[in-house]
């Protein structure tokens, strides 16, 4: 076979195959750089450069980067607070605030009354510590951010250690590990108990006067059980204090309202309950449970608090206006459902409000998205299915839930999952025992009709599977 190069003049200029492959919702640059890319690539090879072939290559790299951008999607998973898919949908009041506050300019860091520099977040921190029934509160970039800060800080002097338990030793989604985060912030890690059972005792021996803190860290997203043992938090904190160490709880989730309904949730820590035990301080993120943005909270006693956000750490680690915005609105919905100490599932809070939608609820409107959708080139059936929290999250959550199972003649699951991504919107559903399953409890109820749409648009593509 001929190894022969087409002649450099076969190959169209930029310009022509620019213009050729038609508007994208793309920067110029990139276009024009992708083309330059195609091009050389052309010229490399042995395969020639028609317009056709150039144009095809073209296309499907500036598709692929269209489909990288941020976007919204539809997410059919059932798993609520999906880490992939953003996490916490926010409540419509948080979309407003956020919308009234992100064009223009704020009160951020400024009092209105004097005139003069304000405190950041003031009035939010009041709210979280309100909610948490905390002296005070505050908040960083997301829950790590908040480990981090707490850890760093209690080490930064000559008290080094950290105590925790074998049993805590754990890794939070990709490659947070609490041991490499001990290591990181310079404290050093003391182990005791074992996998399965740490006691008063344990932790009593290893105090000293080298102990930094006693770190408790949620096992948020394994179970543990059988043959278990943890010390109940309040006989820590009277441990603890004799020796003047201060007890940090690592929440993860923090359940701030009552999760007691949810199946497999009910154990889900709440930052009162730490709080009420005399900790010194608990962190948990603001987009699993809680339903706001990506933040980290702090709530804890007065003095820790105001040192933590004295650390020069802090500067580096603090949020946005447009997180502390949404947090704000996030905050005050579920203050809003606050009564005697117990604030119920907050119904325009997403999370939470998702969570407790009634499976005939699902039912009804997957009856009527099945009738919306009318023909089908392959099988579509009602059935049960089961949503979780998700966002590493009490993973024996088992909500009760209704999924559109699908499958298209001609098209393996795989691939119809794989078109259904490929959609405007994009859909990310399931693939399971040979179906496609579309859990509608995630699948918020302003996108039924693009649903709908999206799945009439996978019904028109050709049937041949390119991947077999
Ligand atoms: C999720 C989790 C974190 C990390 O929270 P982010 O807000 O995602 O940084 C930390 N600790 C525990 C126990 C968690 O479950």
């Amino acid at each position: 076979m001929s190894r022969e190069r087409p002649p450099a003049r076969s190959l169209p200029s930029v310009d022509r195959l620019v213009h050729a492959a038609g508007t994208y919702p793309l920067p110029r640059v990139l276009i024009v750089r992708s083309a330059r890319e195609v091009i050389a690539r052309a010229r490399r090879s042995s395969r020639g450069g028609g317009i056709d072939a150039l144009l095809a290559a073209l296309r499907s790299r500036l598709e692929s980067l269209v489909r990288s951008r941020l976007q919204p999607v539809i997410n059919a998973t059932g798993v609520v607070a999906h880490t992939n898919l953003g996490r916490a949908p926010l409540a419509a009041n948080a979309v407003e605030a956020l919308a009234s506050l992100a064009g223009g300019y704020s009160n951020l860091e400024f009092d209105l009354e004097s005139g003069e520099r304000g405190g950041r977040a003031a009035y939010l921190e009041g709210c979280l510590a309100e909610l948490c029934a905390a002296p005070a509160a505050t908040v960083v970039n997301n829950c790590a951010a908040a480990l981090v800060l707490v850890l760093h800080h209690l080490t930064r002097g000559p008290r080094k250690q950290v105590v925790i338990s074998r049993g805590e030793l754990v890794q939070i989604g990709g490659g947070f590990r609490i041991p490499e985060i001990l290591a990181a912030t310079g404290a050093r890690l003391v182990e005791v108990g074992t996998t399965n059972r740490t006691r008063l005792d344990d932790y009593a021996r290893a105090l000293g006067d080298t102990t930094a803190l006693i770190l408790r860290v949620h096992r948020s997203n394994f179970v543990m059980q059988g043959f278990v043992e943890t010390p109940d938090p309040a006989s820590l904190v009277q441990i603890a204090r004799r020796h003047r160490v201060p007890v940090i709880d690592d929440l993860g989730s923090g359940a701030v309202w009552e999760t007691r309904a949810i199946a497999g949730a009910a154990d889900e820590p709440e930052p009162r309950a730490s709080l009420a035990a005399g900790v010194e301080a608990a962190c948990f993120s603001g987009d699993k449970l809680f339903g706001g943005p990506q933040a980290g909270i702090i709530a804890g006693t007065r003095r820790l608090v105001g040192a933590l956000k004295a650390d020069p750490l802090f500067r580096a680690l603090r949020c946005d206006k447009l997180a502390l915005m949404a947090l704000q609105a996030t905050t005050e919905s579920h203050l809003d459902a606050l009564q005697r100490g117990r604030v119920r599932p907050c119904p325009s809070v997403p999370v939470p409000a998702l969570l407790h939608i009634d499976p005939s609820t699902l039912q009804e409107r997957a009856i009527r998205l099945r009738a919306a959708l009318g023909t089908w080139p392959g099988t579509v059936e009602i059935g049960p299915a089961t949503s979780r929290i998700g966002g590493g999250v009490a993973p024996l959550s088992a909500v009760p839930s209704v999924a559109i199972r699908l499958q298209r003649d001609g098209l393996g699951p795989d691939e119809l999952a794989r078109r259904l991504r490929l959609g405007h919107p994009p859909v990310v559903a399931i693939v399971r025992d040979g179906w496609v399953h579309l859990d509608l409890r995630t699948v918020l109820p302003a996108q039924d009709a693009p649903l709908v749409e999206a799945l009439r648009a996978v019904a028109r593509t050709p049937d041949t599977n390119p991947r077999g």
